[in-house]
């Protein structure tokens, strides 16, 4: 490792550890001391010179000079920055795998790969909105239990009109994913009744969130009713469970709003996303994705970005490389560039939650966790801060999601971390600068993913 590991008892564990290459100290130790590093807490503020003491996965306490502990590791961080991991709020798991993208990929291991990959690239949860039948899912959740150092698993059933939802490329691969499982993904409603019955099954089964689709696509799709949706939210909400919104205009936000939802899954932060509707979201604490990365990273070369080939089998590498339909700089729609600048002017000034979300892996070659730190170099370009952004990506996410143990450097809070060589709050894509990553205070063997690549 690149950096300084004091063992201040046990001497003969470090020499466990060089043997064993790797810093092994954290799995065996219970604690562990950051020391000298600046914290980004993820609420807006940063301590400089700040040590940060973690035991048993958690964080006990931050401070300055704070006494080493008796056993344990201590890692020197002078000149580094750490932060809390970030979160991606909406990401569909198990159809993209590092060599292709279709419901056969979909099987636990793929989906625990997927959950690899987010690791490497310093997340400590995803959301997966709506494509994922419970009962695999629950194994997912229970595998990242066990082993500590992968993110949080969170997951959705998904609603609409009966056969319908997802795009329809994507529509296809759900319904064969429900074909070869045996297991329901897309509930179909078709009145207030039935949405209510939904609903209580749903509860029942153990979801805790929903998400339902608002959109016609573009007249191939019949459109979720209002009535529908409002029994949808109203009877989640007396049942416990939150409610995103898959929704195509703006339009139709200030009706789901006063349904009661608790999200937006795409922004279309565009002129129809008025101050009036900035407010009635703000009013009823509902939080909103922009979601930008996904059309727009579809024009970029992005198979050239160094950030991302170790993920990239050659034949992923290729399709994702200049061609055509992808250049290294795409040309930008000026009109539409400064839309959403003054959109994203608007919601700072109503202090709208803005969340990180990226909708990866709900069409071929938008990857894990790449296009969370792509979306974050999005928001700063039009106009939010640095800070903002990384706030979007860690506390304001985890306050939507109801991670409580995730978001922020405070003590209680779990020991998920991403610790950067440079600061992000100068140039946000520092976040590429990657020096650890740590879930539930285990390391994360960061080469060892990559290396899987085939
Ligand atoms: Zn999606």
């Amino acid at each position: 490792m690149s950096y300084r590991v004091l063992i201040r008892s046990h001497a003969w564990f470090l020499g466990i550890c060089i043997a064993a290459g790797v810093i092994c100290g954290a799995q065996a130790q219970n604690k562990m001391l950051l020391e000298d590093a600046s914290l980004i807490i993820g609420d807006g503020s940063v301590l400089t010179n700040h040590d940060v003491l973690i035991e048993d996965g958690l964080i006990v306490s931050l401070g300055e000079n704070l006494p080493p502990p008796d056993t344990g590791l201590v890692v020197d961080l002078q000149g580094k920055w750490v932060m809390p991991a970030l979160i991606d709020a909406h990401a569909h798991l198990g159809f993209q795998s590092r060599q292709s993208w279709g419901a056969d990929n979909y099987e636990l291991e793929n989906l625990t790969d997927n959950l690899e990959q987010y690791a490497y690239y310093g997340f400590g949860a995803v959301f997966s909105a709506g494509s994922d039948p419970a009962e695999i899912a629950q194994l997912l959740a229970a595998t990242v239990r066990r082993r500590k150092n992968l993110p949080e698993f969170l997951y959705a059933a998904g609603l609409a009109p009966p056969g319908e939802g997802p795009n329809n490329q994507f529509l296809e691969q759900t319904s064969q994913v429900q074909a070869r499982t045996g297991y329901q993904v897309l509930y179909g409603v078709t009145d207030p009744e039935s949405a209510r019955q939904t609903v209580t099954d749903l509860a029942l089964k153990g979801f805790e969130f929903l998400k339902i689709w608002v959109d016609d696509r573009g007249g191939s799709q019949t459109k979720l009713a209002p009535e529908i949706y409002r029994a949808v939210a109203q009877h989640a909400g007396e049942a416990g469970l939150k409610v995103f919104v898959h929704q195509q205009s703006a339009s139709d936000m200030q009706d789901l709003i006063s349904a009661g939802v608790d999200g937006f899954l795409h922004g279309r932060i565009g002129r129809d996303f008025t101050d009036e509707l900035i407010e009635r979201a703000v009013q009823s604490d509902v939080f909103v994705i922009p979601n930008l990365g996904l059309g727009e990273l579809r024009r970029e070369a992005i198979g050239e970005d160094q950030f991302l080939t170790p993920f990239l089998s050659q034949g992923l590498r290729e399709s994702l490389s200049a061609s055509e339909r992808r250049q290294v700089h795409p040309e930008r729609d000026a009109t539409n560039e400064s839309e959403l600048i003054a959109g994203f002017a608007r919601i700072e000034v109503g202090g709208l939650d803005l969340v990180l979300g990226t909708d990866a892996g709900a069409v071929p070659g938008h990857p894990f966790g790449y296009t969370g730190h792509r979306e974050l170099e999005i928001y700063v370009r039009l106009g939010m801060s640095p800070m903002d952004a990384l706030r979007s990506a860690t506390s304001l996410a985890a306050k939507h999601l109801g991670l409580r143990g995730l978001g922020l450097l405070e003590p209680g809070k779990q020991a998920s971390l991403l610790i950067l060589n440079s600061d992000p709050t100068s140039d946000i894509r520092n976040t590429r600068d990657i020096h650890s990553v740590y879930l539930n205070g285990q390391p994360v063997d960061r080469s060892a993913i990559a290396s899987r690549t085939p």
